[in-house]
């Protein structure tokens, strides 16, 4: 007999959502009993991460209590609920089914004998990083990337690039390019890499005047490699309105004159900011695309 998936769950910051996952990671290694698995991602309107533990079977009190201590947690307003079987099926099921955007079809690494022919195969498992190509912003970017045919970037930079899905599929575009990808998160430049690998995209070393990706961790433009790597043809930036208004002068200061620059994580509601913000660095722009309530643009720098 199989038991029944308990889920505790709630929201937590970034930072704490790390701290619960160290903890884990400690408790694992002296533990009796199977941990549970912890699965996390990023939320639409709050910064806060939705945190989510999979237990096989109820879990005892006193080991959620004894983890939740570990990770300083005491306090939390955890739910903890046990998950229909029906229920339980579809998560996971939505976690893994593929996803199309224009010829992108991006799948995880379970339906690799069922690749779609004609189409670019970006195998992208869920896991610490975002970017499986189901949001609707990666989804957007996705489809804003398959219409860009008439352009040619050398130098690409995709800022903020969680499971390096978006750099993987501008370096399948444009394998000549020299791409760039980075995230302020060293985990998911370490998922890039590996994603990289399992994708056998073409490597490289920063600086290096080949074709291929580079992956490093900075925090928005906080590194010499920018300097090295830029100007850029084409930014493509996936991050939050809030990151991108912050970041605009840096973003149009790297960008090539007639460059491209994606911008996407923003609501509807957010384009006039964000327009607002990179109009002052003199970007006019050349198309906007809106999936639900999420919105992409594409600027051009004169
Ligand atoms: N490009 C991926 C991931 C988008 S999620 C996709 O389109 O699916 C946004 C990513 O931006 C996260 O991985 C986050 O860690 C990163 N990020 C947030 N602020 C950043 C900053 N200031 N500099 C670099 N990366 C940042």
């Amino acid at each position: 007999m199989t038991l029944p998936i308990w889920r505790l769950s709630g929201d937590l910051s970034k930072a704490k959502t790390l701290e619960l996952e160290a903890a884990l990671e400690r408790l694992s290694e002296s533990a009796e009993s199977v941990p549970p698995t912890l699965s996390y991602f990023e939320q639409k309107h709050t910064p806060l991460w939705r945190v989510e533990l999979f237990y096989a079977g109820e879990p005892e009190g006193t080991s959620v209590s004894e983890l939740l201590h570990a990770a300083d947690l005491d306090d939390w307003p955890y739910h903890l609920e046990a998950l229909p079987d029906k229920d339980w099926v579809s998560h996971s099921q939505a976690l893994l089914d593929p996803v199309s955007a224009g010829r992108f079809y991006v799948h995880g690494s379970h339906d690799k004998d069922k690749l779609e022919a004609g189409v670019v195969n970006l195998t992208v498992d869920a896991g610490q990083a975002f970017g499986t190509g189901r949001h609707e912003t990666t989804w957007a970017c996705l489809k804003v990337l398959d219409d860009l045919t008439a352009e040619d970037p050398q130098r690409i930079l995709d800022l903020g690039t969680g499971s390096g899905v978006l750099a993987m599929a501008a370096h399948r575009i444009w394998s000549r390019a020299q791409v760039l990808a980075t995230d302020i998160d060293p985990v998911a430049v370490e998922v890039t890499k590996e994603n990289l690998r399992t994708n056998q995209c073409k490597l490289r070393r920063t600086g290096e005047e080949k074709p291929g990706v580079v992956a490093l961790t900075a925090d928005g433009f906080n590194d010499p490699a920018f300097r090295i790597e830029g100007p850029f043809n084409l930014i493509i930036a996936n991050i939050l309105a809030g990151p991108l208004v912050t970041l605009a002068g840096e973003v149009a200061r790297v960008t090539s004159h007639g460059g491209l620059i994606l911008l996407s994580g923003l609501l509807v509601t957010q384009i006039g900011e964000v327009m607002e913000a990179y109009e002052a660095t003199g970007c006019r722009l050349v198309r906007q695309l809106e999936r639900g309530e999420w919105a992409a643009l594409l600027l051009q720098k004169p």
